[in-house]
């Protein structure tokens, strides 16, 4: 197979100007860093060798663990006494290594909200490790809110919640706090918002949503509540051997730590979480602007949980779904069929997707509903 560059480069091009990647994860990343990781896989270090032929342990990638971690800490303000921790096995491996090492062995009961469906798959994965209290459940709803009215029983081992409901397109803007330790996947908005890391005991995310590409899940955890484990655990299942060994007990996902590196580079470059969680309110305001203001289309989220970063919307007429979509497609729109347990639409606004994205899908809404019902004269929003 042959490809020239310049054909190459005139589908970059193309692509750039045609399409809008609202995918759910793996998900747009910045372009500057989809060029430089590019540039590495090609040659990297001193050597001229490739990012994905080096050495682990060489000084160089060491120094990329070490930018990454700071990284983290320095965008989401990390407190002392909590450790970074750069893992694999995606955020559903988090689903049985917290209660493995949290609820294994532990006379207590661990409490769970049941508010979406990567909550619910951690609450399965938990009961092969002990008991679990499910404090409340929006399932009989099809997980359109998340439950905010009930208790954390005071001895519960830890309380754990999803902040962001991928699927559903439910989020909770503040922060859960209890005097239980807080556990929270933070997979699909870590890094979109400011959060109070010292109320969390252990915060973890599958890279893929807004942080890098899929390999790498980074683990925020407090070394108190790592140091209270008592019992054996199996080394990779065990948060304290990848403490404990600087997140190299085994050869770490070393592309995967380089290109996040990269866009959290470019995440502070935009001015961090602060500035780009304006950006994101933006985005999201325009969108569920045109889904109330447009009438074929209707959101699908519970009104004041509306997620900033997985925007999900039906048609009052479902039948019409397959139509708009495929008219979508033709305006250049990527990734926007809901998840299969939900339907419709989804359009995913994580951090690197441009306002003007944004802006292409309302037109392409605003277009739609002027060719199905010209009377009504829809004016756009933006
Ligand atoms: C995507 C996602 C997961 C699953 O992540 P994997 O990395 O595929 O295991 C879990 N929780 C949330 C909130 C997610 O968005």
């Amino acid at each position: 197979m042959k490809i020239c560059i310049v054909n190459r480069q005139l589908f970059i091009t193309m692509t750039q100007s045609q399409k809008h990647n609202f995918g759910a994860g793996p998900c747009i990343l910045p372009q500057p860093v989809l060029e430089r990781a590019a540039e590495a896989v090609r040659a990297w270090d001193r050597a001229g060798l490739s990012i994905l032929e080096i050495s682990h342990r060489s000084a160089e990638f060491e120094s990329v663990v070490h930018e990454t971690e700071r990284l983290v800490r320095e965008l989401l303000s990390v407190p002392d006494g909590y450790s970074i921790l750069f893992l694999q096995g995606g955020a559903s491996m988090q689903f049985c290594m917290v209660p493995m090492n949290f609820l294994q062995g532990s006379k207590q009961t661990a409490a769970y909200l049941d508010g979406g469906y990567f909550g619910a798959k951690a609450i399965k994965e938990a009961q092969f490790f002990g008991k679990v209290n499910v404090l409340a459940s929006s399932k009989d709803s099809g997980y359109t809110f998340i439950p905010e009215a009930y208790v954390i029983p005071e001895d519960a081992a830890y309380f754990h919640y999803t902040s962001n409901n991928t699927i559903e397109g439910t989020q909770l803007w503040a922060d859960v706090t209890s005097s239980v330790p807080v556990v929270c996947d933070m997979s699909s908005d870590i890094f979109s918002r400011e959060i109070n890391v010292s109320q969390f005991s252990l915060i973890y995310a599958g890279a893929q949503k807004n942080t890098g590409p899929a390999g790498l899940t980074i683990v925020i955890a407090k070394n108190e509540f790592l140091d209270s484990v008592k019992h054996a655990i199996p080394s990779m299942l065990d948060y304290r051997v990848f403490r404990d060994n600087g997140s190299m007990y085994n050869t770490p996902p070393v592309f995967a730590i380089y290109a996040a590196m990269l866009n959290l580079q470019w995440l502070k470059g935009k001015g961090g979480v602060k500035s780009i969680a304006k950006e994101n309110v933006r985005k999201a305001q325009l969108l569920y602007d045109e889904i109330d203001r447009n009438p074929l289309f209707k959101g699908s989220a519970a009104r004041g949980q509306r997620s900033l970063m997985n925007v999900t919307f039906r048609m009052n007429d479902q039948a019409e779904e397959a139509d708009f979509l495929a008219y979508a497609a033709k305006c250049g729109m990527v990734g926007i069929k809901g998840y299969r347990t939900v339907g419709g639409f989804r359009a995913s606004l994580y951090n690197a997707l441009p306002y003007e994205s944004v802006q292409a899908l309302v037109q392409c809404m605003t277009a739609y509903a002027e060719k199905v019902v010209p009377q009504h004269n829809f004016q756009p929003t933006y």
